[in-house]
């Protein structure tokens, strides 16, 4: 069937002005629970003075994460990118480092900022995470690791990327800013490969304004990227080591802390959340919501929906149309890491060894969900789509 060829917004809404919200519904609007145990903890910050370098807040913050993921270490930062580059850095990676292209930019500049080049193999368009065959394509004797990327919370296919790594002697660690809470085969997400790096961004599932931390076991590795997040000082006066500025505040903790009291509430609301959209656009033909599995954790906090190419509009016109009520839906990672600066002009033909990608890319919405998501919101973003459907 052909496509309408919609460009009058106005034609697209359904109510007509005004919109369907008058507050716009953002993707990643911040989870804030307890305003009072946060400021409870800041007053003892600011009375004490001490407002960062690994101050009484980052620690327990830090042991509490060790202790929720159930890993030896947690090495709090100031971002999530910070903890990608400490952690590239801190495994020696150098070369070229596979990775996925269809992940947020960060996971591709952290490599690049280092001189390291990342290689993008496609994925599983099931599953949005990187494909094991892919990755074995993409090997050549410059590699020296690969990134995995638990995309949407899902766990990447952690056993088969560590035959991989064990098979051809290249270090294997994961971004996973998505996954906090996550599952693989019923172990908590933390603890695979050398390291993983989580983000706690003011608009991921579980935030501290702006935060990351790395994960892992290895006492030496622990020990190299606590040196590196504070320009290598090992007490006064003596630097043993290179480094840089990765410190998280203290203020970010106190988030962290009153956060990480409600994390199951939020994980509880957006399952529900999830299972309310799946039921209000189960009838959309043409418009498929990405499944989790029921057996693994995950935060739930991505809504992601999928748009077939038999739908009477095309995905930039349903994002369109849900702009026009107010509902904010989002193209993430529209359009590939390989489609974006400086990659496309490095590698401009990286596209044709990525057709899954470049597929998913282009079918892909992200819709609002979180603790602030008005009640009915999901009925009338499922109305604003089911309208085009129709058309
Ligand atoms: C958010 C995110 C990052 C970066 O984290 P920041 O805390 O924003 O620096 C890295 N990788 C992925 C997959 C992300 O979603």
């Amino acid at each position: 069937m052909p496509r309408k060829d919609i460009r009058n917004k106005q034609d697209l809404a359904i109510h007509g002005a005004p919109p369907a919200f008058d507050q716009p519904l953002h993707v990643g609007r911040p989870n804030i629970f307890d305003q009072q145990a946060f400021l409870t903890h800041v007053a003892r910050i600011l009375d004490s003075r001490w407002l960062t370098n690994d101050g009484p807040t980052v620690q327990a913050f830090e042991h509490r994460l060790a202790s929720y993921l159930g890993v030896k270490h947690c090495v709090a930062m100031c971002n999530g990118t910070i903890a990608l580059e400490i952690a590239i850095r801190a495994l020696g990676l150098t070369g070229e480092v596979i990775v996925p292209s269809w992940t947020f930019v960060a996971t591709a500049h952290a490599l690049h900022w280092q001189g390291i080049t990342p290689v993008f193999a496609d994925i599983d368009p099931a599953t949005h995470n990187l494909d094991p065959d892919a990755v074995r394509r993409m090997l050549t004797p410059r590699t020296t690791g690969i990134i995995g990327v638990h995309l949407w919370g899902r766990a990447a296919p952690v056993d088969e990327l560590q035959n991989i790594s064990d098979q051809h002697g290249v270090k294997l660690m994961f971004d996973a800013a998505h996954a906090f809470g996550s599952s693989y085969k019923g172990q908590p997400v933390g603890r695979f490969g050398c390291c993983e790096t989580f983000s706690f961004h003011a608009t991921k599932a579980f935030n501290t304004f702006e935060g990351g931390a790395v994960a892992t076991n290895d006492d030496k590795l622990a020990e190299t990227m606590r040196l590196m997040r504070n320009f290598g000082f090992k007490g006064y006066d003596k630097v043993i080591h290179p480094g840089t500025n990765g410190k998280m505040i203290e203020v970010c903790a106190a988030m962290g802390l009153a956060n990480l009291d409600h994390f199951d509430t939020v994980v509880a609301i957006n399952k529900r959340h999830h299972n309310d959209y799946r039921d209000a656009l189960k009838g959309i033909h043409g418009v498929n919501l990405l499944r989790f599995d029921p057996n693994e954790n995950n935060s739930y906090h991505y809504v992601v929906i999928e748009v077939d190419r038999g739908f009477p509009v095309s995905r930039d016109d349903i994002v369109a149309a849900l702009h026009a009520e107010n509902i904010l839906a989002r193209k993430y990672f529209w359009p590939g890491c390989h489609n974006m600066q400086p990659y496309r002009a490095l590698f401009p033909h990286a596209g044709l060894l990525l057709p899954h990608t470049q597929a998913v890319a282009d079918r892909v919405i992200v819709l609002p969900n979180g603790n602030s998501l008005p009640e009915g919101a999901i009925d009338t973003i499922a109305a604003v789509i089911a309208q085009l459907a129709d058309r």
